[in-house]
């Protein structure tokens, strides 16, 4: 088949394309089963001694140690109900830096030694498991020969079953380090950044006066974009198997300018898809709740309602994994990469944070006159001051190659750092500048003028699309996390700096004298206002004047990847993530020359892609036009015709252009450059920019060439072909 066919059997793939109902939703209501693939609480209560239920209750909301005699109890009664669901198999689940989910499954099945076989499940395999840890990143922390590594059972986040249409494998979610003891994942972090929070936040409870304080959780609510496209142009794509993007494609006649994709009505084999990856979701107790179009054609949202940071970490995992899954299913592609399509609206992860309890409820709640409302002003000024201290880090926690493309870009905030507080807030450190506030911008209610519509209330502040972390309202709001990416390590860097603002806030507070403590904390919110307000920007993020005026703020500008990864080691994140047990230097170090690694494969593939698509898909249709044209011309000129070169003259100079562009990629790639931070140094500045090179030459020539030449599904058909 050739290309240009094999594009033409997509098209009319896509266009026959007819959704099989899978769900029985008449008969069971989707959200009945909410849940039904969990060992949660209820299942626990039901299936475990009173006893081992309680402590490993108070374990999981707590915390607390668990006792390793009860394993054995909760192996059992786990094993049973997997067996009873149908389950052959168990695997411990981990997320190692590769950034992506792993999971090593074992039977439950062990020999009885007579020619027969028994389930078994014992403590000791619930609670550790041995992966080879060789063969996964570990930043030079471990060599090749010292493979082992362990998987530690998080009791905290429940196991479930995941099911395919040939069997049932009990998941458990776990931790997982070397041998040595160094982490080699991105839970551990966010276990131990909880703590840390915990432990700080109960300080500043105290001092307020609080008795009864439930251990304070950190929580995430991520909102996910992502794009879905038909499978058959997908696979007519080596870039978006091999890359996740698109590395040609000319402009489509129409892209997003008349703003018609956002909230528009989704299109109902898109439709379909969500409702089986919802009800999937909910199976496995993951409460999504939000769907609708995103901004740019074939794009969408999914949301959940937030939940404990470690348990929406690990079901964000899920939801990625699900959707791609299910996709397939439906004759999609999910694309999670961040900037699938140039010159469209790429992915990001909206991660929602904040703090809270059962007994103090959610920490960031200001309440309608935040003003006075001084415990609230001391956990936002925390916020504040970590953010201030720490916004390279937070730049850092979310480089990467395919993030690069979306920062900054005119649809995702920049990479400078900096809070959006909204009018009443920023109103309040103003006043909190100068001492104690003394008042709150009303928020009021909003009249639209026609009798039948309600009389609205309306929100104290402005939503700010522009800005990389906003507050919106109760909680914050880090835009910058991309979409593909685990939330993480961007979580633990937030549990990490806010436990670090929150321990200096009380280590003040705490030495306050007795019946001065409210002079000592406004005292305290003036000296943060005073120092920390530089990072609070309630503007325009994308113009060019808050690039200035940020620079003249002291914010750093950290533009790319190779910019920012420096900060994952420096001396501030170091003393930071040390201080409170989250991670080592060593193992800092380690996570940064990950990233450094992952960027410079990450652009190789992509380089690799370039040159492979340029020269065996576009370079040889591209030349059969050209001899086309030529056998063309000729013809015209030997019958006397009067004939035109310049369509020649201008496919053979894009041809020239695009062989050259070419060499002077294979140039680049030739060199030899010394060290990891070069060479991602050499990716970014020197073969990056040459691959848009090609590209460009590559773009215009699929503007002129025969249509039923060209290779490539093309944006027009990737984005809109695909209802
Ligand atoms: P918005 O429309 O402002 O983005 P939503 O109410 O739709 O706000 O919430 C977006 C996400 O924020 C949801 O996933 C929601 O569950 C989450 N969220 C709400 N409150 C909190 C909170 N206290 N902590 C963490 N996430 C939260
Ligand atoms: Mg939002």
């Amino acid at each position: 088949m050739s290309a240009s066919s094999a594009r033409s059997a997509a098209i009319a793939a896509a266009n026959y394309y007819r959704v099989t109902p899978t769900l029985q939703y008449k008969a069971t209501h989707t959200a009945a089963t909410f849940g039904a693939a969990v060992f949660n609480e209820r299942v626990m209560q039901a299936r475990l001694p009173k006893s081992v239920f309680k402590s490993l209750k108070k374990t999981i909301e707590t915390g607390s140690t668990l006792d390793p005699s009860m394993a054995d109890v909760v192996a059992l009664a786990l094993k049973d109900w997997a067996l009873e669901h149908g389950a052959t198999h168990y695997a411990h689940v981990f997320q190692p830096l590769t950034g992506i989910t792993a999971e090593k499954h074992d039977s439950f099945l062990e020999p009885d030694g007579r020619g027969g076989a028994f389930a078994e499940f014992t403590g000791k395999q619930l609670t550790q498991g041995e992966p080879d840890a060789s063969s996964f990143p570990s930043g030079g922390i471990r060599s090749t020969f010292e493979a082992r590594g362990y998987t530690a059972w998080d009791v905290t986040s429940p196991c479930y079953l995941q099911q395919t249409a040939n069997g049932v494998t009990l998941c458990i979610p776990t931790a997982f380090v070397s041998w040595t003891g160094d982490v080699l994942d991105v839970k551990t972090p966010v276990l131990r950044s909880m703590k840390a929070l915990d432990v700080q936040a109960r300080r500043i409870l105290k001092l307020f006066g609080h008795s009864n304080i439930a251990t304070v959780t950190a929580t995430a609510g991520p909102e996910q974009e992502y794009f879905l496209i038909d499978r058959s142009f997908y696979l007519a794509r080596p870039d978006l198997i091999s890359a996740g993007r698109t590395l040609f494609g000319a402009r489509p006649p129409k892209g997003q300018e008349f703003e018609d994709q956002y909230f528009g009505v989704i299109p109902e084999r898109v439709q379909a898809f969500m409702h089986e990856s919802e009800a999937e979701l909910y199976r496995l107790g993951v409460p999504v709740k939000t769907r609708h179009n995103e901004v740019a054609p074939s794009q969408y949202e999914i949301a959940p309602i937030y939940e404990n940071a470690n348990v929406a970490a690990d079901h964000q995992q899920l939801t990625m994994n699900t959707m791609k899954t299910v996709a397939r299913k439906y004759g999609l592609e999910c694309l999670l990469h961040e900037k699938p399509f140039a010159g469209v609206n790429g992915s990001g992860k909206h991660l929602n944070w904040s703090l809270g309890n059962g007994t103090q409820g959610n920490l960031l709640e200001p309440g309608s006159t935040p003003h006075e409302n001084l415990q609230f002003l001391v956990f936002c000024a925390g916020v504040v001051r970590a953010v201030h201290r720490h916004g390279g880090l937070l730049r850092a926690m979310v480089a990467s190659a395919s993030n690069d493309h979306r920062l900054g870009a005119n649809e995702a905030p920049p990479a400078i750092i900096s809070i959006f507080l909204g009018d009443q807030l920023s109103d309040v450190f103003v006043q909190l500048k100068k001492g104690s506030p003394k008042s709150s911008k009303k928020s009021g209610t909003m009249n639209l003028g026609v009798d039948t519509l309600p009389v609205l209330p309306k929100d104290a502040g402005d939503r700010n699309r522009t800005s990389p972390f906003a507050f919106t309202g109760n909680k914050f709001e880090y835009r910058a996390v991309a979409s593909g990416q685990s939330i993480s390590s961007p979580l633990a860097a937030l549990n990490t700096i806010m436990a670090e603002s929150l321990d200096y806030i009380a280590s003040k507070l705490e030495k306050a004298p007795a019946g001065k403590l409210d002079q000592a904390i406004t005292a305290l919110l003036t000296e943060i206002a005073k120092e920390h307000s530089a990072v609070i920007f309630n503007g325009n993020n994308y113009s060019e004047e808050w690039h200035k005026e940020a620079a003249k703020r002291g914010l750093p500008n950290l533009k790319t990847s190779i910019d920012a990864l420096p900060v994952l080691a420096s001396k501030e994140t170091v003393a930071a993530y040390e201080k409170y047990g989250v991670l080592t230097r060593r193992e800092l170090e380690a996570r940064r020359d990950i990233c450094y690694e992952q960027y410079c494969k990450a652009v190789n593939v992509e380089a690799n892609l370039v040159t492979e698509i340029a020269r065996t898909k576009i370079l040889p249709a591209v030349t059969r036009y050209q001899t086309e044209l030529a056998h063309n011309f000729a013809a015209l000129k030997a019958a006397g015709v009067k004939s035109d070169a310049a369509l020649l003259n201008q496919v053979s100079e894009g041809i020239d252009g695009l062989k050259k562009s070419l060499g002077k990629l294979d140039k680049e790639r030739s060199l030899h450059v010394h060290g990891l931070v070069e060479e991602a140094k050499h990716y970014c500045d020197a073969i990056l920019p040459t691959m848009l090179e090609v590209r460009k030459f590559a773009d215009a020539l699929e503007a002129i060439v025969a249509d039923d030449l060209w290779p490539l599904p093309t944006y027009e058909e990737m984005l809109f072909i695909s209802k």
